[in-house]
């Protein structure tokens, strides 16, 4: 095939099975389409993914971070620590309950938050350590938990991106202490939209349905009370059919992506960053679940002419994830400026993601290295 014949290859792509398709329709049918049985089947087949633990969804992976901040009663006055380089939300989130956001540099291997440098940023106000799993690759649990004791402070975990993620040997969600993930429409599984929020008890588990449907209860036929301030968050069951579809098939889906990271390890060759400059993931197979393959440019290539020659060139389109947050004017506002985090800068400028999704194939693998070889190797 010429260029002009190849169908153009995004960075991302959901797949919806003909069974949650079908399942959809029937819950369309049902007369009951909001939140019901569905949710509440979805919600006890992910807590069975994580170890039985309580588990609530919600519409967003964004309100879910939100609400954990509540539960942890965070709020004006508090300092909660997290990363610059993921989305947007993940800091926001912080400012929406009034705290304040903290950020230390990324380790530039793991493209993390720095636990190193997380200690050096804990005053008498940090309340939370909010470390994101980028790509799906979780940060040391070991040292973040045993940080988190020490100092006495809450965890949630924005991993967003990191559902079949694994720390040793267990699911990420089935340890720790509050964990967040995104149903968004690109992540390895997907509603459309939503989230959940994996939590310690049966307490926090009642204020999250609270924080969710506007702080109200019910009771009886015709008891109600609402007692805090919630929003309206609540997941419906047409969003929970599909993410029951595809939590049965969440082992394939992330093996298979598994499969296409190993390719393009196999394809970039070992000698690929000595020739180059460009830097690949840490190969964390065991861990991370894949969720983006990200490939950090060397400096003396602009990204945005890389990723238009690859578009123009090749048909392949190229996200990235992410922008550093506190470049943002959102946050320089606030006081953050260029040179405080250089790692995250310079990963936020030069960082791509390849194609990486659920029906990508070997072949989509080797295209697409094949043409980042023939601009970078020219
Ligand atoms: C997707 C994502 C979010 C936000 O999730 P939404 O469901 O889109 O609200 C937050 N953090 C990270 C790291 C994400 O990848």
């Amino acid at each position: 095939m010429t260029s002009e014949t190849l169908p153009v290859l995004p960075f991302s792509r959901p797949h919806i099975s003909e069974e949650a398709i079908a399942a959809v329709g029937a819950v369309l049918r049902s007369g009951w389409i909001t939140s019901g049985p569905k949710t509440q089947a979805f919600e006890a087949a992910l807590s069975e993914w994580c170890g039985g633990r309580p588990v609530r969804c919600f519409n967003s992976g964004t309100c879910t971070m939100e609400i954990a901040l509540r539960i942890a009663g965070i709020g004006p006055g508090d300092e909660v620590i997290t990363t610059p380089i993921s989305w947007v939300a993940t800091a926001n989130v912080i400012l929406e309950v009034g705290a304040t956001p903290v950020f230390v540099d990324i380790d530039p291997r793991s493209r993390n938050l720095d636990l190193d440098q997380v200690e050096a940023a804990i005053t008498p106000r940090t309340k939370a350590l909010l470390p994101v799993y980028l790509a799906g690759l979780p940060v040391d649990m070991g040292r973040l938990y045993d940080i988190a004791r020490r100092h006495q402070l809450r965890v949630v975990e924005d991993a967003a991106q990191a559902l079949g993620s694994h720390w040793d040997g267990q699911h990420i969600g089935a340890i720790g202490d509050m964990v967040s993930f995104s149903f968004q429409a690109n992540k390895n599984l997907t509603t459309a939209e939503g989230g959940c929020l994996v939590l310690n008890n049966a307490e926090e588990a009642r204020l999250a349905e609270k924080y969710r449907l506007q702080g109200v209860t019910r009771g009886g036929y015709d008891q109600i009370d609402c007692d805090v301030l919630g929003g309206k968050y609540n997941m419906t069951d047409v969003a929970a059919v599909i993410g029951l579809d595809q939590i049965g098939q969440l082992d394939a889906i992330n093996a298979h992506r598994a499969r296409l990271a190993q390719h393009y390890y196999d394809c970039f060759g070992a000698d690929f960053t000595e020739k180059t400059g460009a830097v690949l993931p840490l190969p964390a197979f065991g861990q991370s679940n894949w969720h983006l393959f990200q490939l950090e440019l060397p400096s003396h290539i602009e990204r945005a002419a890389f990723m238009q020659r690859m578009l123009d060139e090749f048909k392949i389109f190229l996200g990235f994830h992410y922008a550093p947050i506190h470049l943002f004017s959102l946050y320089r506002a606030r006081g953050f400026h260029a040179g405080m985090f250089p790692h995250a800068e310079r990963y936020g400028r030069q960082n791509v993601s390849l194609p990486m999704f659920n029906t990508l194939d070997t072949a989509g693998v080797e295209r697409t290295v094949a043409a980042i070889k023939q601009i970078l190797c020219a």
